[in-house]
């Protein structure tokens, strides 16, 4: 039987309307949440990413603050940016699109930007606080991989998730999110030999590589909910993932289509992060 179609564009469209729907409140009581969006470079991808972010800000009533530097932005000015926006009442979240230009410290400027502020959930106290289980902001798009999941109310506890990369933005945070919920969690990367015999035993696989259709389906185990992360531009300008769609939709029980799967989730997740963050310093 077919697999059903995890819709993360419609899911994506009832946390938004509820994340406005907050906003709203939150605004009649004197604080209109305020995300700062900086892009550095001309990554004709980030700009498209950035676009869509402010967007969403605007549809949901969140206040965007667009800030655009050159491909050749000196550090100390970008740090400059990032203090003058920490120190700023009516930003509550900042957001640095990556990745940055080869010349900039990546990791010196994401832990510029104040913990309280930082919505991607990048910053190293936060990660630290997602490891010990404590309160924190959750990077998004690990976030909105778990919405995913318990959307499809398979029940993560007890199951077998395999994740496939792990990058500090996706695979590593998405991992212990799984954990976190009591699934038996196996990483692999580029070095795991024979990817998969893991995969083929995972009730949940989630692939995060970058590889267009990676994931076969004698990879993937009948019934398991797969979740695919990847955006890959192929030749000829179309987009796959990184699970052959149509070939692992034909024996997986769920699966994410790609567009419309993860990518919309994780832009939900932000403005979420952003609500949540603005309500927190309000009331600090
Ligand atoms: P990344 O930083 O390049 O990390 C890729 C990870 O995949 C690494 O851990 C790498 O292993 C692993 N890997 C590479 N080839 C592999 C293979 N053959 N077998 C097993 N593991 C392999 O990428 P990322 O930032 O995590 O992004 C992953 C994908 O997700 C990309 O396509 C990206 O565009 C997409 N993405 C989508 C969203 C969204 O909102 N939908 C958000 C973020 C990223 P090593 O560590 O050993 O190198």
């Amino acid at each position: 039987m077919a697999a059903q179609i995890l819709d993360g564009k419609s899911l994506a469209a009832n946390v938004r309307a509820e994340v406005r729907t907050r906003v709203g409140a939150l605004a009649r009581s004197g604080v209109r949440p305020g995300l700062a969006v900086i892009l550095a470079g001309d990554d004709p991808a980030s700009r498209v990413y950035v676009r869509n972010k402010v967007r969403a800000c605007e549809e949901t009533g969140v206040h965007s603050v667009f800030v655009e530097l050159g491909a050749s932005v000196r550090e100390a000015e970008l740090l400059e940016r990032i203090a003058t926006l920490n120190a700023d009442a009516g930003v509550h979240g900042i957001l640095v699109q990556l990745p940055l230009p080869r010349h900039l410290d990546a990791a010196k400027i994401l832990h510029a930007v104040s913990p309280a502020k930082d919505v991607d959930g990048f910053h190293p106290a936060n990660l630290g606080a997602l490891l010990e289980g404590s309160p924190g902001i959750v990077p998004c798009t690990p976030a909105g991989v778990m919405r995913l999941i318990e959307h499809a109310r398979i029940g993560i506890a007890g199951r077998r998730a395999v994740v496939l990369g792990r990058s500090n933005i996706v695979g590593k945070p998405l991992a212990l999110l799984l954990l976190q919920k009591n699934a038996t969690v196996t990483v692999c990367h580029s070095k795991t030999a024979a990817p998969e015999a893991f995969t083929r035993e995972a009730d949940i696989l989630v692939a995060a590589i970058g590889r267009p259709n990676f994931v076969r389906a004698d990879m993937v185990k009948p019934g398991a909910c797969v979740v695919d992360v990847g955006i890959n531009r192929l030749p000829d300008g179309t987009l796959a993932g990184d699970v052959d769609f149509a070939a692992v939709k034909e024996l997986a029980g769920w699966i994410t289509p790609v567009p419309g799967g993860v990518g919309p989730m994780t832009i939900a997740m932000l403005l979420e992060n952003c609500l949540r963050a603005a309500a927190a310093q309000a009331s600090a």
